[in-house]
């Protein structure tokens, strides 16, 4: 349930009114708007709740929520969630690229993918440390020393980091150099690695699971949102379906969906979506069209040689002349680049 409260209404009253239901035993979360405040009151025994939330003369009305997700819903936040951090805005007018290898190999060659990602105009690093692989005989990443070359190469080339956490055990570690904590798709319904999550006061980018409803990654976000982590990065990945051509199928029509039941901002991964480089741009171009806040995109110095993705991956050149095309789309949907 939501608890709209008056126009203008001042920062005592909405305590007034928060301390009430937390007294009550209610979880409470609040939406601070330009001139409206609400708040979100999670917890059993709604009636009760409505009955003394509308005997309050601080309080316009009181609306029940009827999606399972409460937090994450446009109902309880109907502005765009915009998550800022140092000069990178995510979920405002200006489109977000994030870029980079799938793993990091060495420190040359992350070192390599970002300057090539950097001068595209990517402002955010995108690399795995820890890697979540199909096979127990592939490269599983290089864990502790792959993110100590994060953390170098952030200090060198002032990017921003976004790195996979795969369990709730090294939450503490990864958040320690990352910018933002990526959740993969096949951890999004890591129920353990969410609510750690939500206790921690960092962005997450969560996911889309590999066959994951729009419902069901939704009330994913609604785990970290609940712990009271409301900067969360929804990403579509691509989902199973019957088609063998790609890796997977690129659910484009999730964007504005997702954006229309959601505040929260929503980002495209065309690489994990299609497997193929040469699907890439189009896809890109596809994913901002469609209301995307942003890209997230595979780039290695040298695909042919990756240790994973290699065929999805773009070469610096590919992904510089891909941000070059992207500036057109960009411009008539109205995003900055
Ligand atoms: C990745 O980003 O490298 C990755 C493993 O992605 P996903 O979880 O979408 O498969
Ligand atoms: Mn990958």
């Amino acid at each position: 349930m939501i608890v709209v409260m008056n126009p203008g209404a001042k920062e005592e009253e909405v305590k007034k009114i928060t301390d009430k239901l937390e007294r009550m035993g209610y979880g409470v979360h609040l939406s601070t708007g330009e001139n409206r405040t609400v708040i979100g009151v999670i917890g059993q025994r709604r009636e009760e709740a409505a009955q003394a939330m509308e005997a309050m003369p601080e309080v316009e009305k009181v609306v029940f929520i009827t999606r399972p997700f409460k937090l994450a819903g446009r109902e309880f936040h109907p502005n765009d969630t915009v998550i800022n951090i140092g000069n990178v805005s995510i979920g405002g007018p200006n489109l977000v690229i994030m870029a980079g290898p799938c793993a990091i190999e060495n420190e040359e060659q992350l070192m390599q993918a970002a300057e090539g990602i950097k001068a595209g105009g990517a402002s955010i690093l995108r690399a795995g440390a820890f890697k979540p692989r199909t096979s127990p005989y592939s490269f599983q990443g290089l864990e502790k020393e792959g993110l100590e070359f994060l953390k170098e190469v952030r200090a060198k080339t002032g990017l921003l980091i976004v790195t996979e956490v795969m369990d709730q055990f090294t939450v503490e570690q990864v958040a320690d150099c990352a910018d933002i904590l990526q959740v993969g798709a096949r951890n999004m319904q890591n129920y353990f690695l969410l609510r750690e999550l939500g206790k921690i006061r960092k962005p997450v980018l969560l996911k889309r699971g590999l066959s994951a409803t729009i419902e069901e990654w939704l009330m994913a976000a609604e785990y970290i949102l609940s712990g009271g982590n409301y900067e969360v990065i929804l990403c579509e990945r691509g989902i199973r379906t019957f088609e063998p051509y790609t890796r997977n199928t690129l659910d484009l029509s999730a964007v504005p969906l997702a954006k229309q039941l959601s505040h929260l901002p929503v980002i495209v991964d065309p690489s994990h979506g299609t497997g193929l480089s040469g699907l890439v741009p189009a896809m890109s171009k596809a994913a901002l069209a469609a209301g995307a806040d942003g890209l997230m995109i595979e780039v290695h110095p040298n695909p042919q040689e990756a240790l994973s993705d290699g065929p999805q991956s773009l070469t610096p050149e590919q992904f510089q002349e891909l941000t070059k095309d992207l500036k057109g789309v960009a411009l008539s949907v109205g995003k900055l680049i």
